[in-house]
């Protein structure tokens, strides 16, 4: 079998619901996106839905070769990038064309994907993440109950900005998960928005009211001094690797016990390098956490890792224009039986979405920027 062609798709739409953090605190429901479709010899084709713009360049690697050969082609892109390194575009690229390599070496074998990669169970603790800074009081309430009614008793929350407000907003999210278990799993993300000690002062300050299991990115991502001082400094584990790409940037946050969850996920070169990740992970006894991704895919990972936590639910009704084979049961991904990545497009949907051009581009908007004052001031957003 032979990979012989490519196509990109690019769309755009709304979210039912705005997401927001300490960077964005006043949300959008802006979505945009790729599918990247790979297509073989035998009429099979390989789903991704994080085409990135590099494909076009790394295309040329794979074109014509046997795409059961996942992780040859995975080194072969990686060495292909060497010299200006796996950073950026180059990074998603790969991971884009490496997770549909995945799903196309799942459906030549049908089987579901986590069969294939060994795992003995279709099952991943979810946690509710409702990127939620945006969020009023009610609208917490509402979601982290919603995701309590699927048995999930885990939650993380956006704060960083209002120490007041985010105290209330985690009893929020506290009450609603006690309805599944009466000690939830409460975790927080700011984001990069402190400084290591700004991080300290403040989540010390939430730890005289809540017991927390990790405080997500508290310094800055590289920062591995920043990190273990605040590691040492609070009860919660902090847990970090959202933003990095590969083996390298995670090694001296390891070697310098900085990182205490080790968080994987596509932004990790794709399912083959988020799997080294989680495997040099395991030798340090460090325990790893799948980040959100659309249709929740890297679950079909999550399940073949033995040092897995939970994995991030953000359940924002993104999913515009594919199915998924999973439901959530009793606080599980519950993963279904069909082969590959479980994804069915509607290309119908996908074509009303599509676009020449995304607006970020278009209209030169920077995506997720830094928030002014970050590092330096904690600064509340304004209030209407
Ligand atoms: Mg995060």
């Amino acid at each position: 079998m032979k990979i012989t062609d490519f196509k990109i798709t690019k769309w755009e739409g709304k979210a039912e619901r705005a997401i927001g953090d300490a960077n964005g605190p006043y949300g959008s429901d802006s979505m945009s996106g790729s599918l990247l479709e790979i297509f073989t010899d035998e009429n099979i084709t390989g789903y991704s839905l994080h085409g990135g713009g590099y494909v076009e360049n790394l295309f040329p690697i794979i074109e014509g070769q046997d795409p059961r050969s996942v992780l040859g082609l995975w080194k072969q892109m990686n060495d292909y990038v060497f010299k200006g390194g796996n950073e950026g575009e180059r990074c998603a690229g790969i991971s884009s064309i490496d997770l549909a390599l995945w799903d196309l070496k799942a459906k030549i074998a049908d089987q579901p994907l986590w069969k294939l990669l060994g795992a003995s169970t279709n099952r991943v603790k979810a946690y509710a993440s409702g990127i939620d800074l945006n969020l009023t009081d009610e609208e917490i309430h509402k979601f982290y109950s919603r995701m309590a009614g699927l048995g999930i008793d885990a939650g993380k929350l956006k704060v960083g900005l209002d120490l007041d407000s985010d105290e209330k907003r985690l009893q929020i999210v506290k009450d609603a998960l006690s309805k599944v278990n009466n000690r939830p799993l409460l975790c927080i993300d700011s984001n990069e928005y402190w400084s290591p000690k700004q991080a300290i002062r403040y989540i010390r300050r939430l730890e005289e009211k809540f017991d927390i299991t990790w405080a997500e990115e508290p310094a800055r991502r590289w920062d591995y001094n920043g990190l273990k001082k605040v590691s040492d400094n609070i009860k919660a584990a902090v847990a970090t690797g959202e933003n990095i790409n590969d083996l390298a940037e995670f090694m001296p946050l390891i070697d310098n016990g900085a990182v205490d969850i080790v968080e994987v996920g596509m932004g990790t070169t794709g399912l083959t390098g988020a799997m080294k990740v989680a495997n040099m992970a395991f030798a340090y006894e460090l325990p790893v956490a799948m980040m959100n991704c659309p249709g929740n895919t890297m679950a079909h990972l999550a399940t073949s890792l033995p040092n897995h936590f939970m994995m991030e639910v953000v359940d924002n009704g993104r999913e515009l224009f594919f199915d998924t084979d999973h439901n959530i049961e009793n606080g599980d991904i519950v993963l279904g039986d069909s082969p590959g990545l479980g994804i069915t497009v509607d290309f119908e949907k996908l074509k009303k979405l599509s676009v020449e051009t995304h607006s970020v581009l278009k209209d030169k908007i920077i995506p997720f920027p830094r928030r002014e004052g970050a590092g330096l001031i904690i600064k509340p957003p304004e209030k209407d």
